[in-house]
């Protein structure tokens, strides 16, 4: 894996989180995107070479609505850099980690994803991402 690539928060309002995190981080949110297929809106924050992921449900039964109602706001995963996802993916598996899924799926910010089930990873839920090309 190349790098940690960003750190997803789980929150109950950009509106009210999106501020708090300029201020924190003294840079501005410079992107925000729904991702449908997960039921979330993202903004996202440039750290150095990391960012910052915030996350917040736009449906009460999405998965961060669930994760927020069970463990109330915060960490909710960390994703790592590849540059191959689909090597990563194989390796992973025959590792004996659960992948969540067995494609790699359209996630946010232009880039290829795949979760890990957080059984196997001390409870951690971890991201893959690769940048799309082209
Ligand atoms: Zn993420």
């Amino acid at each position: 894996m190349l790098k940690v690539e960003h750190i997803g928060i789980a929150v109950k309002d950009l509106a009210r989180s999106i501020p708090l995190f300029e201020k924190l981080l003294n840079t501005p949110c410079y992107k925000q995107e729904a991702v449908a297929s997960e039921q979330v809106t993202t903004a996202f924050f440039r750290q150095g070479e990391t960012k910052i992921e915030l996350l917040e449900s736009t449906d009460p039964q999405g998965v961060i609505a669930r994760y927020i109602e069970k463990k109330g706001e915060g960490i909710h995963h960390i994703a790592f850099e590849v540059a191959d996802i689909e090597a990563e993916m194989q390796r992973l598996q025959g590792e004996g980690f659960t992948l969540l899924n067995t494609t790699p799926k359209q996630g946010a910010d232009n880039k290829l994803v795949c979760f890990l089930h957080p059984k196997g990873t001390n409870s951690v839920l971890i991201e893959l991402c690769q940048e799309k090309k082209g």
